[in-house]
């Protein structure tokens, strides 16, 4: 397999202009093979990547499968006729350089090489006392580790995500932190922080179902009040720290409908929003969302 950045070569797709897939598979039993497009063309640490896939035979049955670097796979959802899509997380903690996209299902086999750009994220020194205890129960964990995991077939987004707060960010995606003098390997700032005056709106970004729910008086003392939606397909928001909550779960928001209110419960020095945003279980830069890349 040789790994092709983009389309079909232009050949094949001149002669498959002529004839029907069906026809090409009858005439001698010749291979199909996925039409790949990868988006951006040139990501960057954090950037979410969209693989869509078309194709050839009509009705082409499940949905392919991609697989990153021959290890963690991603699922794709119908997008259209015979078109799919998949979306792979990136973030500041993944190695920049060569990355290998396979799509593989009823189809040829495809690899495709990508390569990933580094990037510098802004970094924060933290001195932390000898008594300063790790917040958080294993209550809050466990809840919000089931969230994040959630992958539901239906999307629900659609378009440009909203901002959630008014408020100005004060903390943006990916800030990577020294804690005492010591770089912490596995720590970036997981969403973008918005400050704003406490009990002021926050919205839905994009629709979706709250399937979250959690509160300082059951034992969220690291996140404080949370709301998680779940916007389809393993995008997922989580909104912390808030000062009060107006959803409930199994709700379903419309994108800049009022959830609930900016705080600073939990882990929180002052008041603010913190915005997460998730896809499969991975931080991602909400910048591009906030731009309508994603269909
Ligand atoms: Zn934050």
């Amino acid at each position: 397999m040789t790994p092709y950045l983009g389309f079909l070569p232009l050949t094949r797709r001149a002669l498959l202009g002529t004839l029907t897939a069906l026809t090409v598979v009858a005439i001698a039993g010749q291979a199909v093979a996925y039409e790949v497009v990868i988006s951006p063309t040139a990501p960057q640490l954090g950037d979410t990547i969209a693989v869509t896939i078309r194709a050839e035979q009509p009705g082409a049955g499940n949905p392919p499968v991609v697989t990153v670097n021959g290890g963690t796979q991603y699922p794709a959802f119908p997008l259209g006729e015979n078109r799919f899509r998949a979306l792979i997380p990136t973030s500041p903690l993944d190695p920049p350089g060569r990355m290998v996209i396979q799509v593989s299902g009823s189809e040829d086999t495809r690899n495709l090489a990508v390569g990933l750009k580094n990037r510098d994220f802004p970094t924060q020194r933290i001195n932390l006392g000898p008594n300063q205890r790790d917040l958080g129960t294993q209550h809050e964990f466990d809840r919000v580790a089931a969230f994040k995991r959630l992958v539901t077939p239906e999307r629900f987004w659609q378009g440009t995500m909203v901002r959630p707060s008014q408020g100005q960010i004060s903390t943006s995606y990916g800030v990577r932190r020294y804690y005492n003098g010591v770089f912490a390997q596995d720590y970036y700032h997981r969403g973008v922080d918005y400050a704003a005056a406490t009990g002021s709106p926050v919205v839905a970004p994009a629709a979706g179902r709250i399937a979250l729910v959690g509160r300082v008086a059951d034992g969220f003392e690291l996140h404080g009040n949370t709301i998680g939606i779940d916007h389809g397909q393993g995008v997922l928001s989580i909104m912390i720290h808030l000062s009060r909550i107006d959803v409930n779960e199994g709700d379903f928001v419309q994108p800049g409908q009022v959830i609930g209110g900016v705080g600073s419960t939990g882990a929180s020095t002052g008041p603010h929003l913190h915005w997460g945003l998730y896809v499969h279980g991975v931080s991602v830069d909400p910048v591009p969302w906030r731009e309508g890349r994603f269909e």
